[in-house]
């Protein structure tokens, strides 16, 4: 595996509204560090307690996106140095967000994950839950927490069409949320296996990390 020739193939390949986020969950600060001296500073980890020791040793320019599923307790550990979480399905796990940071005097990027996958072991709101959310009085209150976007993924399936289907479905709650709140602008779906398709429909965040790190020996 060339960590670096592959990050720049990927990144040289993608269209320019499109930002990559590497994952580098599993992966040793040693990966991290030929990914950063290419010049990438994005990098995405789904558990915080690794998230929170690859920041402690690695340089402070790098933005860490938060891509798990996040569990409110642990908001407070990430709160003064994440920069985008992208997991958010809850106005509970809103409040913690926006409580948290408040504490470090700062307003945290997020994004409302959407579930649009067959499979229901994958956390997301459906539109209705959304719309219920970024409608409420109590959302209205949070000053801390900015809604950036958008996040979704995909059924784990080799049948292309049905990917296609459900990143079109996310693209369409997508362009209908964006009535009610016109700031939004990130869309983050495609991970190795379908960022090409995601792309195509509509993608302007993808997270790839096999296809940068190789394949990880744990399945997460
Ligand atoms: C692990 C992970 C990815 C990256 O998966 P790859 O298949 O290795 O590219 C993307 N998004 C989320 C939420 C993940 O947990």
């Amino acid at each position: 595996m060339d960590i670096k020739e592959n990050l720049i193939d990927i990144k040289n390949s993608l269209p320019p509204e499109v930002c990559l986020v590497a994952v580098t969950k599993t992966k040793p600060v040693e990966d991290i560090m030929l990914a950063f001296d290419t010049g990438h500073r994005i990098f995405g980890e789904n558990k915080v307690q690794e998230m929170v020791g690859k920041w402690e040793v690695l340089p402070k320019d790098i933005e860490w996106h938060m891509i798990g599923h996040l569990q409110r307790n642990k908001v407070k550990y990430l709160a003064g140095f994440v920069s985008l979480i992208h997991g958010v399905d809850s106005l509970r796990l809103l409040k913690e967000i926006n409580k948290q940071a408040l504490k470090n005097g700062r307003v945290i990027d997020c994004l409302l994950q959407i579930h649009i996958a067959e499979e229901d072991s994958k956390f997301g709101l459906n539109e209705n839950e959304l719309q219920e959310i970024i409608t409420s009085t109590a959302f209205k209150g949070l000053k801390n927490v900015r809604i950036n976007g958008l996040m979704g993924m995909a059924t784990f399936t080799d049948d292309n069409e049905q990917i296609r289907k459900e990143f079109r479905l996310l693209k369409t709650i997508f362009d209908d949320i964006k009535i009610l709140m016109p700031s939004i602008s990130v869309l983050s779906m495609g991970m190795s296996s379908d960022y090409k398709i995601a792309i195509e429909e509509g993608s302007t965040m993808i997270r790839i990390g096999s296809s940068i790190f190789g394949t990880r020996n744990n399945n997460v």
